[in-house]
């Protein structure tokens, strides 16, 4: 029933989240709610979005940008807390 963290920083990164339809934000909410990981990458990637947003000027980062950070930042996530929930 839970949505996994993985999907949940999925969702964040790819900007996707307006699009998942009314369900998948209100499971999202909850989980933001809930998860601090999530809630710190929440953070980070609205940060960095506009970071990496600016280096490569008005254009959107493309998907391959967007799963290179979310990589990174799952890495640091997941090697920090410990946990895979
Ligand atoms: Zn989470």
């Amino acid at each position: 029933m839970m949505m996994k963290c993985k999907e949940v920083s999925h969702l964040i990164a790819s900007g996707d989240v307006d699009d998942a339809g009314f369900m998948k934000r209100l499971e999202l909410r909850v989980h933001l709610m809930m998860c601090r990981h999530c809630q710190g990458y929440a953070k980070q990637i609205k940060a960095l979005g506009e970071g990496a947003r600016r280096m490569v000027g008005a254009k959107e980062p493309t998907a391959e940008e967007l799963q290179h950070l979310e990589n990174e930042i799952c890495d640091k996530i997941c090697n920090h807390g410990g946990t895979t929930h």
